[in-house]
């Protein structure tokens, strides 16, 4: 089961992009574009009334190893800056880790813009390298009693006019890229191709 959370929620929308729309907005639109390529996926998403704790909640209560859990966002209107970025928990699997790395890579193909590092040996960040330090669903997912579950919170770009313009553009192949890359890595859906199955 794939889970594809669109971060903020309508009570607290996030950060505000360059051109007055929120978060919000673009996360729910992504989301949206990436379950419309097929609705019949084993994708749940997240009801864009739920609080964090309501999704973390809800989540804790279905998740398994085999799942994923993917949170998207975007970062904020700073006009300075650029790139894409994602984080996982320190101590998250070998699949996680991998997907991750896709994931950003990719995004940056697309979208043109760079990947955001915190070191030169890994492409995906931890919560501690985020600039609040700590980010909820990535701590706050537990798989049988522990953090480290497949999380991904992804920050697909900023929300200013330099990354906006390359994004809205490639948003639509951003969703076809995203939708492809969660049916290869997740089992019970898509390609159950055994060399693939092998890196979970
Ligand atoms: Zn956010």
């Amino acid at each position: 089961m794939i889970y594809l959370i669109a971060g903020h929620d309508t009570h607290r929308p996030g950060a505000i992009a360059h051109n007055g729309l929120t978060e919000h907005h673009y996360t729910t639109e992504l989301q949206h574009s990436v379950t419309w390529i097929n609705n019949r996926l084993h994708i749940k998403t997240d009801d864009e009334s739920f609080r964090l704790t309501e999704v973390i909640e809800w989540i804790n209560s279905n998740i398994t190893q085999r799942d994923l859990v993917i949170d998207i966002h975007f970062n904020n209107n700073n006009p300075r800056a650029t790139g894409t970025e994602v984080f996982i928990h320190p101590d998250a699997g070998q699949r996680t880790r991998h997907i991750a790395t896709e994931m950003v890579q990719g995004i940056s193909r697309i979208v043109d813009i760079p990947v955001r590092r915190h070191v030169s040996t890994r492409d995906y960040k931890y919560p501690a390298e985020s600039h609040i330090g700590t980010l909820g669903i990535i701590e706050r997912v537990l798989l049988e009693g522990v953090p480290a579950a497949p999380v991904i919170l992804l920050e697909v770009c900023f929300l200013n006019q330099r990354d906006l313009a390359r994004y809205e553009p490639q948003k639509n192949n951003v969703a076809k890229f995203l939708y492809d890359l969660l049916i290869r890595h997740t089992p019970l859906i898509g390609n159950l191709d055994p060399k693939e199955e092998k890196r979970i």
